[in-house]
């Protein structure tokens, strides 16, 4: 039976590995319902023409009529705005895999969620800024919720679902970044070029600056306290600079089930796909014979405070996860172009929040994704003026 499939985000590194799994699938065992990106018109026309899609979206408009004319001829129908990001996430598939970078990806993601279908969930910032009222709607439309982030992947794996009284805690593995060594002193100096050169995975420039600063390591923590429903005291950090281990869960017996493999997102990806059976992924293999030793480290969160902040946001819970999220989002885009330094980052999201904490709605998370979305501006707007302030 042929799976229609529609990827929000098809420019970015885990649309490419998506795409990259479905073309090396039997032919007819999927087909390509919708295509998004944010500007790339060049890449999206080409990835519709190669994968054959019903529809394309492009959210940025400027690029619109360099896709129409690369289309122009071709079967593909194509949107463009916001409002198109949601008609591509509302065409009927079997599967969408979510993969759109930031809060951006939240409307489109839920609108597909909408569907209740299955949903492979790359973009972990959806959960971060609208955990409850994401995992409710997931509910109610009854779709199955498949984690791509690799260590998410990793706990769905090996989580005894059917038994949760018998899990402890979870153990979320973190690479440490390209910065896991490097001294306070020298942290402050570094450069996107530093940032962006990750030791094991290969990644879209956003999140590999979240990898260094640890961020991304906080925005996981999150995104597990509410895919697994656990409180942040029985979800723990350690550092695994291999990055074999891709995550564990640790249950009331003292076993410790973990899941392993080579760091390459297809095969978390191939995973979601093929879910609830296994997929082939054209990974490299495990050779236990060549891997020097398996090394963990307590995180250091004076050097990486993001990691502190975001558990402290999701302690505090209310408003904190989504203005952690916007000021990060905000802080990142501003140190990618040279315009604040690397410990920047974590100060901007310190100091939104510190902001926010002010108002007496801070303790209260948002109704509804209305007001996530007003908050999420409401804290980008505070982040940009900080910014400025710097
Ligand atoms: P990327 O930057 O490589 O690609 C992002 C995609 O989103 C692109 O297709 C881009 O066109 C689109 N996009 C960006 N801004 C948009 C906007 N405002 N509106 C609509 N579309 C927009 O990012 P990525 O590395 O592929 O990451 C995608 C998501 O997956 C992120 O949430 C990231 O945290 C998560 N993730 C990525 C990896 C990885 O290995 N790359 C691993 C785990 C989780
Ligand atoms: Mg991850």
């Amino acid at each position: 039976m042929t799976r229609r499939v529609t990827v929000l985000g098809a420019t970015g590194s885990i649309g490419d590995s998506t795409l990259d799994i479905l073309s090396r699938a039997e032919v007819g065992a999927f087909q390509i319902i919708s295509l998004t990106a944010n500007t790339n018109s060049k890449k999206l026309a080409a990835l519709a023409i190669k994968y054959k899609a019903e529809f394309v979206a492009l959210a940025d408009s400027r690029n619109a009529n360099d896709l129409r004319s690369r289309l122009s001829g071709t079967q593909v129908e194509i949107g463009v705005g916001p409002g198109a990001l949601i008609e591509a996430a509302r065409r009927p598939c079997d599967f969408t895999m979510a993969a759109i970078i930031g809060a951006a990806g939240l409307e489109p993601t839920l609108a597909a969620v909408d569907q209740g279908i299955h949903i492979g969930l790359a973009n972990k910032e959806c959960l971060v800024c609208a955990g409850d009222l994401f995992m409710a709607r997931v509910k109610a439309a009854g779709a199955s919720l498949l984690p791509v982030d690799s260590e998410h992947n990793a706990i769905f794996q090996v989580l005894e679902a059917d038994a949760p009284q018998g899990v402890k805690r979870l153990i979320l593995t973190a690479s440490g970044g390209p910065f896991r060594e490097t001294s306070v002193a020298k942290l402050k100096d570094m450069v996107p070029k530093d940032a962006l050169a990750h030791p094991v995975w290969d990644m879209g420039a956003k999140i590999s600056i979240d990898s260094a600063t640890l961020m991304n390591k906080g925005l996981e923590l999150i995104e597990a306290a509410y895919l697994f429903d656990r409180p942040s005291s029985e979800i723990d950090v350690i550092v695994h600079p291999q990055s074999i281990i891709h995550s564990m869960v640790e249950y009331i017996d003292g076993s410790v089930l973990a899941q392993m493999g080579s760091p390459d997102m297809r095969t978390p990806i191939a995973y979601a796909l093929g879910w609830p059976a296994r997929m082939a992924a054209p990974v490299e293999r495990l050779d236990f014979s060549k891997i020097n030793g398996l090394t963990f480290f307590e995180p250091d969160t004076a050097r990486f405070p993001a990691l502190r902040l975001a558990r402290e946001a999701l302690e505090c819970g209310g408003q904190g996860p989504c203005v952690l999220n916007a000021a990060n989002e905000i802080a990142v885009a501003a140190f990618l172009k040279n315009e604040i330094g690397f410990m920047d980052i974590p100060a901007i999201v310190e100091r939104s929040i510190e902001w926010f904490c002010q108002g007496t709605d801070f303790k209260n998370s948002p109704d509804d994704i209305e007001a996530v979305l007003m908050l999420d501006r409401a804290a980008r707007e505070t982040a940009n003026h900080l910014l400025k302030a710097l």
